[in-house]
């Protein structure tokens, strides 16, 4: 979600001037990177022929604690996604914690492509209400400080997280919405 790809927004341009961006992560903290589902992972397979950028990580305890915190009230069918003893794949990143994808010019991916949890972030959804995480880095957050302004300042409205949001969750393989029939399972 980064810098300076012509789709990306000018916010996300000065925030990987400035910091870490979202495309980053602690180096050391790689089990708690978002899960990529098969349909995810081959579809920027497709689009951007790159070796080395995906990895198989275990579905540690940790690691589905936290997916669990993401989905409250869905523990028993995150645990059921990620049994413990399997493996997820995930976006690789080098020594630093940056995403392999990143490149000098932003985010190697067409923003179509990219995996649902870098459109959405750094907006999530809470029941019905779309919400923002309180990442210190995100200059969207610092600068936009409200839902509103921080959707303005990343050129995405409300519609268009709660449809990435639905669309995110059926293709890691829950239901659409909580509660709903379960469509498809597993990474
Ligand atoms: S895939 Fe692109 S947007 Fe997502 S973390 Fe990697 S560089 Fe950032
Ligand atoms: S952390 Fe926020 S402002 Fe920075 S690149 Fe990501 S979405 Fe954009």
């Amino acid at each position: 979600m980064t810098v300076n790809h012509t789709d990306d927004s000018d916010v996300c341009r000065r925030c990987s001037l400035q910091g870490p961006t979202c495309c980053r992560i602690v180096a050391g903290q790689e089990e708690f990177c978002f899960p990529l589902s098969k349909v995810e992972k081959e579809r920027i397979q497709e689009h951007v022929p790159y070796t080395g950028g995906f990895v198989l990580e275990p579905n540690s305890k940790a690691f589905v604690d936290n997916i669990c915190r993401l989905f409250p009230g869905e523990e028993d069918l995150i645990r059921e996604l990620f049994p413990e003893g399997k493996e997820h794949f995930r976006l690789a990143v080098d020594t630093m914690g940056t995403c392999r994808f990143l490149g000098p010019g932003g985010c190697e991916i067409v923003q179509e492509m990219r995996p649902y949890y870098c459109r959405l972030f750094p907006f999530w959804m809470a029941g019905t209400d779309v919400i923002h995480f309180d990442s210190p880095t995100c200059l969207a957050r610092r600068e936009g400080r409200t839902l509103v302004r921080i959707l303005k300042c990343l050129d995405s409205n409300k519609a268009t997280i709660k449809d990435l949001y639905g669309r995110l969750r059926l293709i890691w393989g829950l239901p659409p919405r909580k509660g709903a029939c379960h469509v498809k399972k597993g990474f």
